[in-house]
């Protein structure tokens, strides 16, 4: 079986790779567990200095990986470098950190010494998602590798070409062979791999639906998952927001990496008094974003990662419609070889209709009006999922009482776009999955909390 990156803007193959048997699965895991072995006793001195020389060769080849990325998934060239630079930081925060996030806890109980210690689990198998196909791998790999675990990347089949970079740029930063290794194999060859008993543990950060499979299989052998999934998640607009600069960072926030991102805000709930006027300057905004060939630096906006997934977004648009949404800006598929879908805004959406229940991932905003906060509130949790909300308003003390106390979901921002950040925990709640990435949390997901007793 042959696995194929094809160019969502050309149609042209980027690459075709063969993917790997059963047998030489077994050799890469077993040589994964090797690697372990060795690789859990080397100092964090050592660790860093790799992880270090890992940023800076990310910082230095930045623009062959930026094509990479733009060539197999269809990213904006700028947004591309942008991401490599976040895993060059991702890196660094890792390197410098780890050391003190690890550290032993020395806890009083009746034993003459008692206390926490942190130890790596192993061989962990993360599987990716093609939308940041750098970023989801870094978050992953940074704290990993610096606590002592060694990685398996499966990488989403779209994406094969930055998943080989990763791991021909992790063994020219000096890490030792089989530490980070790529596995070439289709979704549905995971499950021989998490049953490997040399595998510890699996993250997976997708849809929905695939997480529920790799948990489900997971369960079944009693390894440890982490789950990173879709969101549909609200950004609450009340009545005394700053309506000029919230519409900016709506805009913004909905059409990061062209709509295709977990966190990208989905649904706006918009307070009566001002949804007209805020629905005026969002739809401005949205008309004025060009999209076009995503290595051309001119264009905002590059394509979807295909067109089957351009279809099924098209498809969710015209339910709505159906369903009783109005479609004000955008909604049609334009002509031509690319898998493009323009800026899309719909209003009078309502529970039931797609552009409400589910995941809308590409450049469509959905528009929501409610009565007063509390029905704001009401809609912005009645979803499946909790990931990352938003809400602005002029009187930050609300705020940040919506975003502690009412806004279920893995993060809320004020007055901000959610994004992740190496300092910060992400990750969901509900549908969108369980366990965290980044922050120390993150890097604990995969550490053996160990309890040592002396005495
Ligand atoms: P996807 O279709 O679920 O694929 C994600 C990964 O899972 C790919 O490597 C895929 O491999 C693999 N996979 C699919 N089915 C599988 C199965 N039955 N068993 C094992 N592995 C399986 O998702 P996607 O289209 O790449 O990414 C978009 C989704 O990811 C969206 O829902 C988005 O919200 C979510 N996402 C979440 C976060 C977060 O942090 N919460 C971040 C980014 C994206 P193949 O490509 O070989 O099928």
């Amino acid at each position: 079986m042959s696995i194929k990156s094809t160019n969502p803007y050309n149609n042209q193959v980027v690459g075709t790779y063969t993917e790997l048997n059963k047998q030489e699965i077994e050799q890469k895991i077993e040589a994964a567990q090797h690697a372990w072995l060795q690789w859990k006793k080397i100092s964090f001195e050592q660790k860093s200095k790799m992880m270090i020389r890992l940023g800076e060769l990310l910082l230095a080849e930045k623009e062959d990986l930026a094509k990479t990325i733009t060539a197999e998934m269809g990213k904006a060239i700028k947004e591309s470098r942008a991401e490599i630079e976040k895993c060059a930081s991702v890196c660094t925060y890792y390197a410098k950190n780890t050391q003190e996030f690890l550290k032993d806890e020395l806890v009083e109980t009746d034993a003459q010494k008692s206390y926490i210690s942190y130890q790596p689990l192993g061989v962990i198998l993360a599987v990716m998602p093609w939308n940041f196909p750098f970023w989801q791998v870094f978050r992953f790999l940074a704290p990993n590798l610096m606590g002592g675990n060694c990685g398996l990347l499966k990488h989403a089949s779209n994406v094969s070409g930055c998943a080989l970079a990763i791991e021909k740029l992790v063994s020219k930063a000096g890490f030792p062979d089989n530490v980070f290794s790529v596995l070439l194999v289709s979704g549905k060859n995971v499950a021989q791999v998490i049953e490997h008993k040399h595998v510890k543990a699996v993250t997976l950060t997708g849809s929905t639906e695939a997480g529920k499979k790799v948990a489900e299989k997971a369960g079944s052998v009693l390894k440890k998952c982490v789950l990173e999934l879709g969101g549909s998640d609200a950004y609450v607009i009340l009545e005394d927001a700053d309506l000029e600069q919230s519409a900016e960072l709506c805009v913004n926030a909905r059409l990061i990496n062209n709509g295709q991102s977990c966190i990208a805000a989905k649904r706006f709930i918009v307070l009566k008094p001002i949804a007209e006027k805020f629905t005026q300057l969002f739809t401005e905004k949205m008309r004025a974003k060009t999209f076009g060939d995503p290595s051309n630096e001119e264009f905002e906006l590059g394509t979807m990662a295909n067109k089957t997934l351009r279809n099924q977004l098209h498809q969710q648009v015209e339910d709505s419609v159906k369903a009783g949404a109005k479609c004000i800006l955008g909604g049609r598929i334009p002509e031509g070889e690319g898998a493009f879908y323009p800026p899309t805004v719909l209003i009078n959406v309502k529970k039931g209709m797609p552009a409400f229940d589910d995941e809308m991932f590409g450049p469509v905003a959905s528009i929501i009006v409610a009565d007063d906060l509390n029905h704001a509130m009401d809609l912005a949790n009645d979803t499946d999922f909790g990931l990352g909300g938003a809400v602005f308003t002029s009187d930050t003390e609300k705020g940040n009482d919506v975003a502690r106390n009412q806004i279920e979901a893995g993060s809320v921002f004020v007055n901000a776009n959610v994004k992740s950040d190496p300092r910060l925990p992400f990750g969901g709640i509900k549908q969108s999955g369980y366990g965290r990435e980044l922050g120390k949390n993150g890097l604990l997901e995969f550490m053996n909390i160990k309890t040592v007793c002396v005495g």
